[in-house]
């Protein structure tokens, strides 16, 4: 991993919006208030930070939200982040409600990735978790990118009581479909807070039993701190990223950019760069590039989930505000 400023920063996640076409419960539930339009990052505020830190040597990003794809024309701003020239990765995380009609256009401008979030594979319990009947619509939009060259990923969240009953019917997915599915561990953030994780060890131990042949996948698989395993009957791998239990901050590569332009470098602590009022007030890049470069060297050595040690410290915003 490429070394910057002593720390191991490779990438950035932008939000491009807190809006969400889901009412997901533990995480944008019905009620959550949208941040003002004129505080959101306009698309050219977005590409100046994106061209400042490709400068700074950060080479990938991924898009987020909110929904990154409720964003009007966003597909053209994905495009032209893709088209800066210091940057070499783009990919984006969406619900996928509105990804089949955008296909065509990610893979005109050779995407390099695309992360689906889908926590069960029950249209009823698909309703009952995003407060919206769109699962046929999200399943369309899987097959139809399986059928693309473009990698996708299909991350689901572990929820207590709600999907711990189908984690084997996810295992069995991957052996149908060439696809890596990732078991999330429930963070303690927002809403997320009310729900109960299952352990990601938990869920390798049901997989272990389902699988004597499993092994365990070396070969990089992306941007992030995901373990991958598979067994010889799956075309796709399983990957666990157990941010909470199982605490990989010494390999966090990322920081994190939100939809009003604060750039955070970890998502347990509620503080961050307020670039969008910097750019606001007529900084020029290379001011620009210097408050990055603090927030990559003061990056925090680890979160504190489950030891709150200064609570006026700790974010309370839900996934969607800050851009999960
Ligand atoms: N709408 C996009 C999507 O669905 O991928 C991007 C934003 S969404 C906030 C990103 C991911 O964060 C989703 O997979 C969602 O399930 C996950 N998420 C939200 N709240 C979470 C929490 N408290 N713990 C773990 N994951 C969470």
């Amino acid at each position: 991993m490429k070394d910057l400023y002593g720390r191991n920063i490779d990438y950035m996640r932008v939000s491009i919006t807190d809006r969400c076409n889901l009412r997901c419960k533990y995480c944008t539930p019905y009620g959550i208030k949208n941040v003002n339009h004129s505080d959101i990052l306009t698309y050219e505020e977005i590409l100046r930070i994106c061209k400042c830190v490709s400068e700074l040597g950060i080479k990938k990003i991924k898009i987020t939200g909110g929904e990154p794809l409720v964003r009007l024309d966003s597909e053209n701003l994905i495009r032209r982040i893709k088209s800066l020239p210091l940057i070499e990765k783009v990919t984006i995380t969406t619900n996928a409600v509105l990804l089949q009609e955008k296909l065509h256009d990610f893979q005109a401008i050779d995407l390099d990735g695309i992360n689906i979030s889908l926590d069960t594979l029950n249209a009823e319990k698909y309703k009952e978790i995003t407060g919206r009947d769109n699962f046929k619509k999200v399943w369309d939009s899987i097959e139809a990118a399986l059928d693309t060259d473009i990698r996708i990923k299909l991350n689901c969240v572990s929820i207590g009581g709600f999907n711990d009953d189908e984690f084997i019917d996810f295992f069995k997915l991957c052996e149908k479909k060439n696809i890596d599915i990732r078991f999330i561990e429930m963070m303690p953030i927002g809403y997320g807070k009310q729900f109960k994780s299952i352990k990601g060890v938990e869920i390798f131990k049901l997989l272990q039993n389902e699988y004597s042949d499993l092994y365990e996948v070396k070969e990089k698989r992306g941007n992030g701190p995901a373990r991958y395993f598979k067994s010889p009957s799956m075309k796709g791998c399983i990957g666990f990223i157990d941010a909470v239990n199982h605490k990989f901050c010494d390999t966090c590569n990322r920081i994190r950019l939100t939809s009003e332009g604060y750039l955070k470098s970890c998502l347990y602590f509620n503080y961050g760069i307020d670039l969008r009022s910097m750019i606001r007030s007529g900084a020029d890049d290379e001011s620009i590039k210097e408050a990055i470069k603090g927030a990559i060297i003061n990056k925090p050595k680890e979160h504190k989930f489950y030891r709150l040690e200064d609570e006026n410290k700790v974010e309370v915003k839900s996934m969607a505000q800050i851009g999960g």
